[in-house]
């Protein structure tokens, strides 16, 4: 089967109908944050090379675009750090000349502090960085980064980035309990929030199982109260209805099929719409394609699981 860079669209909390684009392989990235849900960092670099050519991504974006494909954005993230793929940069600009779709960036803002890192995103609509500690401690608990990039090094690339990039910056908060979620914690975030000077705060915690036990959620009310403490900009996007319905266990099912009866979607696609990992959704997805809920429909090399309909 062809790999596939190009999965969706899928609904995302930040980013209505997203149509995502993977950049690097999992899972390349220069940090390995204790609540990543894609698990444990497999390469931690800050080596950027081409590890997916952009054309080869590029030409699964216009099959897409050429399927007539309805998305809010072209969500360039994936599985790992996608700025660590040295061609984002020509990728997006040619994105852009094939479609009025808005580009957003989903990234870690590790390399931020590297001008051509930055000048690769000018072109883009939209970047989501993540800040998630706000000394070097906090960095090295949660985000556990390359030994070569230093907390200072991370959140003054940010700063620049604000002053250079003429686009929206919607900044990530990873709110975690017991590491910093409190309210002394609160008032550092707030400084450094308003030096980089993001259009949006989007706090969040825990939600799908994280690569660390010990990554735990933050209640929704101490949510609420430490977004407050950060100001106008902030807002919750954490679904902690769906949490709660996937603790017991009976509801992936249900989200699962709410989703195939939609669309017909491949693994990838399911993996980012439930923000599961792919081995999790295999033990759901078995069970009913033998009872036949859920059929596989091949088209070209690619599989897509859909729901059968009644006949
Ligand atoms: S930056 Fe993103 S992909 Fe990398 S370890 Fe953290 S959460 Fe996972």
């Amino acid at each position: 089967m062809a790999e596939r860079f190009v999965y969706g669209p899928v609904p995302s909390r930040r980013l209505g109908l997203s149509l995502g684009v993977d950049l690097v392989p999992y899972k390349v990235c220069s940090y390995d944050c204790i609540y990543c849900q894609l698990g444990v960092t497999k390469q931690k670099t800050i080596e950027r090379k081409p590890y997916i050519p952009a054309e080869r991504i590029l030409d699964q974006v216009c099959e897409k675009l050429k399927e007539g494909v309805r998305a809010d954005y072209i969500t360039v993230a994936g599985s790992g750090e996608p700025t660590l793929n040295s061609q984002i940069g020509s990728l997006i600009h040619k994105i852009k000349k094939h479609t009025e779709i808005p580009v957003a960036v989903l990234t870690n803002g590790s390399l931020l502090g590297n001008s051509q890192v930055r000048e690769s995103l000018m072109a883009a609509d939209v970047v989501l960085p993540s800040l998630d500690a706000y000394d070097q401690t906090g960095f090295e608990t949660i985000n556990r980064p390359h030994p070569d990039i230093s907390f200072e090094a991370m959140v003054e690339g940010l700063i620049t980035f604000r002053k250079e990039y003429p686009g929206d910056i919607w900044l990530e908060v990873f709110i975690l309990e017991g590491i910093n979620a409190t309210e002394m914690a609160a008032t550092q975030f707030k400084r450094w929030i308003e030096r980089v000077n993001p259009q949006k705060v989007h706090l969040n915690t825990v939600v799908r199982p994280p690569a660390e036990k010990h990554a735990r959620q933050v209640s929704a009310q101490e949510m609420a109260g430490f977004c407050k403490a950060l100001g106008d900009k902030a807002e919750v996007i954490t679904p902690f209805e769906d949490h709660k319905r996937h603790e017991k266990g009976g509801d992936i099912e249900k989200d699962l099929l709410n989703l195939l009866a939609r669309r017909p979607c491949t693994l990838d696609d399911i993996s980012y719409g439930l923000s599961l990992h792919k081995d999790e959704i295999l033990e759901y997805i078995d069970p009913l394609v033998k009872n036949h809920t859920i059929e596989i429909v091949k088209k070209g090399s690619v599989h897509y699981y859909q729901h059968r309909k009644p006949k």
